[in-house]
C-alpha cells in the first residue's frame, strides 16, 4: 500500500528530504514528535523576541525595549509544554535565557530596527506550484528605501559553512518564490541574519534562481511521489543524525520502522 502524500512541501520540509528521506518521511508523512531541543526552543524565544519589537514605532525599537519584548516572550514561553519537556534545572534555565539574551544583543549589531519599515512579520504565504502546495512563514517582509521588497529570515544557529550555504540559499529562493508568486513582484533583497555570529547572508534573486528553485520543487516533489508510492524512503546516515530525534523508529540505529507506521495509523484513526 502507497503512503500518504505530505500536504505542502516547506523550506525545512525540502532540505529534510535531501538530507535524508527516511528522517523526511517520520516528520512529514508519519508525523513523529521530534525531541525537544534546547536550541530550537531558545530560537522560539527570540523570534518571538523580536516579532514583539516590531510591533513598536520604529524610534521605540531601542536594545532595552528589546529586552523588555524577551522578558514578556519569556513570561509566555516558561508556561509552554514545549519548555517543560526540556526538564532544564535552575542552572540550565539561567543559562538558557542569558543565551537569549546574548542573541538579541548580538541582532543590534547586524542592523539598527529604526530603519526598517516592516510589511509583515511572523508572515504565513501558501502558494500552489503545479502539483504541490508551497507553504513558508517569512519572519519579515519589508519595504527598503526605494519601495521594494526585503524578505529577512533570523536564525539563531551558528552560520553554515561553504557548501551548507547553498542549502540555506535555496530556502532563500523558496520564499523569494512564495512572494513573486502571492505579491507579483520579486523582492530585490532574501537576507539571512545569523544572530550567533553575527552575520547576514544576503542574496539577490533573479531569473535564473527564480527557475533554478521552480525546477528543484517539482524534482523533489515528483521524487517524495515516487517514493510514496513504492513506500521506499531511504536512510542517509552522516554527521545529522547526532540531531535526529527518530533513531529509535531508523534502522540504520536499530529502530523499528513498523512503530512510526503503527504512530501514523494511530493518528489516521484518532482523527476519523
Ligand atoms: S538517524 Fe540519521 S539516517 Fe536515521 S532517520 Fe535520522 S537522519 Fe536519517
Amino acid at each position: 500500500m502507497a503512503l500518504p502524500l505530505p500536504t505542502s512541501l516547506s523550506p525545512s520540509k525540502v532540505s529534510s528530504f535531501t538530507d535524508c528521506a527516511l528522517a523526511f518521511r517520520f516528520s512529514a508523512i508519519d508525523r513523529l514528535p521530534d525531541l525537544p531541543s534546547v536550541a530550537a526552543t531558545r530560537g522560539t524565544l527570540v523570534h518571538a523576541a523580536l516579532e514583539r519589537l516590531f510591533t513598536l514605532e520604529p524610534g521605540e525599537r531601542t536594545n532595552a525595549a528589546a529586552h523588555h519584548c524577551l522578558a514578556a516572550a519569556w513570561e509566555e514561553l516558561r508556561l509552554l509544554e514545549e519548555f517543560a519537556e526540556l526538564e532544564l534545572d535552575a542552572d540550565a534555565e539561567a543559562t538558557f535565557t542569558a543565551e537569549a539574551a546574548a542573541l538579541v544583543d548580538k541582532y543590534f549589531r547586524l542592523e539598527d530596527p529604526t530603519t526598517i519599515t516592516p510589511i509583515g512579520i511572523e508572515l504565513k504565504l501558501e502558494v500552489q506550484l503545479g502539483g504541490v502546495r508551497l507553504r513558508g512563514i517569512i519572519d519579515r517582509l519589508e519595504l527598503d528605501a526605494d519601495g521594494e521588497l526585503v524578505v529577512t529570515d533570523y536564525k539563531t544557529g551558528r552560520a553554515p559553512g561553504e557548501r551548507q550555504e547553498q542549502q540555506r540559499l535555496a530556502g532563500v529562493a523558496f520564499y523569494s518564490l512564495l512572494c513573486e508568486r502571492l505579491f507579483g513582484r520579486r523582492p530585490a533583497k532574501v537576507q539571512l541574519l545569523y544572530l550567533a555570529d553575527p552575520v547576514a547572508i544576503i542574496s539577490t534573486p533573479t531569473d535564473q534562481s527564480t527557475r533554478g528553485v521552480e525546477r528543484k520543487l517539482s524534482a523533489v516533489w515528483t521524487a517524495v511521489e515516487r517514493a510514496c508510492e513504492r513506500e521506499d524512503f531511504r536512510p542517509n546516515p552522516s554527521r545529522l543524525c547526532d540531531w535526529c530525534g527518530f533513531k529509535a523508529y531508523c534502522p540504520s540505529f536499530g529502530g523499528d520502522i513498523a512503530l512510526a507506521d503503527a504512530h501514523r495509523v494511530e493518528q489516521l484513526a484518532a482523527s476519523a
